[in-house]
């Protein structure tokens, strides 16, 4: 069921289980800022999932209360995994699902990396 990413960030949903290890995952990175595992149900062949370490519901809410180091931080990661992954000669796709209409499921700020296969035009 999506979400409505306008409500408090709740420490028991899945990630922040993930993030203190209470759920198993496969993991791909770590740093101070960033933890990235691969997609339980992978929709292209490589499907990374990017989370912060702090507790943001969505991309507004990170952009709006993380600091500079934890916002830079984030992003270097995710470029990060992209080189170390080979995915940036073949080409990856980056997307961040917020609130009911964009059908996030989880509410906790992540970043989907698919790659590995012609991704096709844009979707809206
Ligand atoms: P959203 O729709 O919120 O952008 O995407 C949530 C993603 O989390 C989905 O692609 C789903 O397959 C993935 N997911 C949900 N639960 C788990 C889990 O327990 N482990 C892993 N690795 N991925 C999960």
């Amino acid at each position: 069921m999506p979400i409505d990413a306008t409500q408090p960030y709740d420490n028991q949903n899945i990630f922040a289980k993930i993030l203190r290890g209470e759920i198993p995952s496969k993991a791909v990175y770590e740093d101070d800022y960033a933890y990235a595992f691969h997609d339980i149900n992978p929709q292209a062949p490589t499907h990374i999932l990017v989370i912060p370490r702090g507790a943001y519901v969505s991309w507004d809410d990170f952009s709006a209360r993380a600091s500079d180091a934890e916002i830079a931080g984030f992003i270097r990661a995710v470029g990060h995994i992209a080189r170390e992954n080979g995915l940036v000669a073949p080409g990856y796709r980056l997307l961040a699902n917020a609130g009911i209409n964009a059908h996030q499921e989880v509410p906790h700020l992540h970043v989907h990396i698919f790659a590995g296969r012609p991704l096709g035009p844009m979707l809206a």
